[in-house]
């Protein structure tokens, strides 16, 4: 990469806000290739970092997830992170606030979890800490990955298709149910509970060059591309009718909601890309017969800012805040 990417602009929103402010005012040396504001950082030598802490309470509950599960799902999703950039897995470090109920019978149980999601991608545990919390159990995943050429936020170009890895809104489903109560089908709780971040799945469509761009969906496919569009200084419209609702999520009662968990829900740490028109066609049997997973078209880019959304009668509608933001709800 010739030149470095010293900021990507990130979406509208609080939490966004907040952080644009810090950004702002925080110093950027020499060695950066990729500075704040997307998916991982990296470095000279092609090192890419991310971190991501989850919070009892606010990223998950104790009730609807075991301290293994807890432990997994949070190491998955921060690995998660490398793929959105096209990144291979080195290690992690992680950082546990622990009860002293915890610290004496949870704590092992969630590092077997950790070890779990790192065994899955070949990844390796590089260190951590280890300290005491009054309430709540917090767990912070720093990963380092390796890659040459990563694929950014801020490539997406007018003209480029906009695609997805497999069906979304399963987590979201899973969550909405067991806030009111209810079991998840099996298929939404391991939604949920075990996310698989699509590594290889980005490294394959990487060393093929269909992408131009390329994010993990966190916080939901609006909120998502929302990101690439401002990174890219693009527009980028979602046709509904295109979006691949998970059968989990077909079964909560009535369209509209079924659609919002896929656009909006969130937690579904599957990949979109944006690519040239005709690039994902070319290699796409060829990618869901070695990943049996499905690629499928949402939308496309164009000029202009935001995202819009295209009804299947061919309405389209601004996109205000589609995503799910932590500072402006509660999370699930
Ligand atoms: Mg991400």
């Amino acid at each position: 990469m010739s030149d470095p990417v010293r900021k990507t602009a990130l979406a509208e929103g609080g939490e966004f806000d907040l952080i644009r402010r810090f950004l702002a005012r925080a110093p950027l040396g020499d060695g950066v290739r990729v500075g704040p504001g997307d998916d991982c950082a990296v470095i000279d030598g092609d090192i890419a970092f991310s971190t991501d802490l989850s919070i009892e309470g606010v990223h998950f509950r104790r009730e609807w997830l075991s301290p293994s599960e807890i432990g997994y799902r949070s190491t998955a999703i921060a690995l998660s992170d490398l793929a959105a950039v096209a990144a291979q897995p080195i290690g992690v470090l992680v950082s546990l606030g622990c009860t002293d109920a915890d610290i004496a019978e949870a704590a092992e149980m969630l590092m077997d979890g950790v070890a779990d999601a790192l065994r899955a991608c070949g990844a390796s545990l590089l260190g951590g800490d280890l300290t005491r919390s009054p309430t709540a159990l917090i767990i912070d995943v720093t990963v380092v990955g390796r890659v040459h050429k990563p694929v950014l936020r801020s490539g997406a170009q007018p003209g480029d298709s906009i695609w997805v890895t497999g069906r979304l809104g399963a987590a979201a489903a899973a969550v909405r149910m067991l806030q009111n109560g209810r079991v998840p089908g099996d298929d939404a709780r391991v939604a949920f509970a075990h996310p698989v971040p699509r590594i290889p799945e980005a490294r394959w469509l990487a060393e093929r060059s269909v992408m131009h761009a390329l994010i993990d969906l966190s916080d939901g496919l609006l909120g998502d591309i929302a990101h690439i569009a401002a990174a890219s200084g693009v527009a980028a419209v979602i046709e509904e009718g295109a979006v691949p609702v998970h059968p989990a999520a077909l079964r909560v009662r009535g369209n509209r909601e079924q659609l919002n968990l896929a656009l909006s829900g969130g937690d579904d740490y599957e990949l979109c890309f944006t690519a040239p028109p005709g690039a994902v066609e070319k290699v796409q049997a060829e990618f869901e017969s070695a990943f049996a997973l499905p690629l499928a078209r949402v939308g496309y880019i164009e000029e202009g800012s935001g995202v819009r959304l295209r009804s299947e009668m061919g309405a389209v509608d601004d996109v205000i805040a589609g995503g799910y933001q932590h500072f402006e709800e509660n999370a699930g």
